[in-house]
C-alpha cells in the first residue's frame, strides 16, 4: 500500500527558534504508514535537515531555480537544497504563481531540475474561486497538470497537491464530494499519461485550511493520500493531530 505523506508548509515564518517545532516532531512515537515533511525557509534548511536526521521526519524545500548553477542572484538550484539536506521541494504554489508569474511550464523545468538532483517534487495546482464558480475547475486543473509534469516524473519522484487557491489561509475547504471529484480526475489523467499502476502510486494530496479539526474528515476521502498543510503546520502541536489523523484514515 502507498505511505500517505504529511507535508507541511512554513512559507516565510520561522527563525531558529522555531527549529524546536522539528525536534518536537523529530522526537515524537512514528506514525505507521505516513512519510512526514516540513518545508521550513531555506534559511532554516541546513540546520533543521541535521535536526531532522534519522528520524520519520523529512525536511523539504519551498522553491528551487530550474537551472543547476549560474548567474541568477539570490536564487537556490535543486543541487543546493538536497546539499542542505532536503529530500523534497514544493514547486508551483500559488503564491508563487500569483506572486511571481510562475506558469506551468516553469513548473515543469522546476519539477525536472528537481528530479536530477534526487529530490522529491511536491507539485501543487488548483483553481481560483473565480475559476470554480465558472465551472472551470477540471479543466483548469487538468491543463494545469498537463503542463507542470515534466516527463521525467513517476511515482516515486513526484507529489501532486491539489490547493484551491480560495481555501489556502481562508478556514475555507471544498466540500467532501468536491474534493473526490478533483482528487478522481487528476488520478485519470495521471493514468492516461503513465499507465494506472504509477498513477495509481503517485500520491494526491489535499491542501488549503487543514487542520486537526476537519484533518479526519479529510483523509476519508477517496484518492486522497495526505495533506499539504500551511498554517497548521508551524506547531508540531497542531500538526501531530493531523499526522495522527493521517495514520488512522
Ligand atoms: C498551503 O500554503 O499550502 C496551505 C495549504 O496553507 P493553509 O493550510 O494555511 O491553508
Amino acid at each position: 500500500m502507498t505511505r500517505r505523506l504529511a507535508a507541511g508548509n512554513w512559507k516565510m515564518n520561522g527563525t531558529m527558534a522555531s527549529l524546536s517545532e522539528i525536534t518536537a516532531l523529530a522526537n515524537a512515537h512514528p506514525a505507521p504508514g505516513v512519510d512526514i515533511l516540513i518545508c521550513p525557509p531555506a534559511t532554516l534548511l541546513a540546520e533543521a535537515a541535521r535536526i531532522a536526521a534519522g528520524s520519520a521526519v523529512m525536511i523539504g524545500a519551498q522553491d528551487c531555480h530550474p537551472a543547476a548553477a549560474g548567474a541568477h542572484t539570490g536564487d537556490i538550484s535543486a543541487p543546493m537544497l538536497a546539499d542542505a539536506g532536503a529530500r523534497a521541494v514544493i514547486l508551483g504554489h500559488s503564491e508563487r504563481r500569483a506572486d511571481h508569474g510562475e506558469t506551468s511550464a516553469l513548473v515543469a523545468e522546476k519539477a525536472r531540475a528537481a528530479h536530477a538532483a534526487g529530490l522529491l517534487a511536491v507539485i501543487c495546482l488548483g483553481e481560483t474561486l473565480a475559476e470554480r464558480e465558472a465551472a472551470q475547475t477540471l479543466a483548469v486543473v487538468a491543463e494545469q497538470l498537463r503542463l507542470s509534469l515534466p516527463d521525467t516524473a513517476g511515482a516515486a519522484n513526484t507529489v501532486l497537491a491539489y490547493e484551491p487557491v480560495w481555501a489556502i489561509g481562508t478556514g475555507l475547504t471544498p466540500s467532501p464530494a468536491q474534493i473526490a471529484e478533483v482528487h478522481g480526475v487528476l488520478r485519470a489523467h495521471l493514468a492516461d499519461r503513465l499507465g494506472a499502476q504509477e498513477a495509481g502510486a503517485l500520491r494526491l494530496l489535499y491542501g488549503g485550511s487543514v487542520k486537526p479539526a476537519n484533518a479526519s474528515e479529510i483523509f476519508a476521502i477517496a484518492d486522497v493520500d495526505g495533506a499539504l498543510v500551511g498554517g497548521a503546520s508551524l506547531r508540531a502541536d497542531d500538526f501531530s493531530p493531523i499526522i495522527a489523523a493521517l495514520a488512522s484514515a
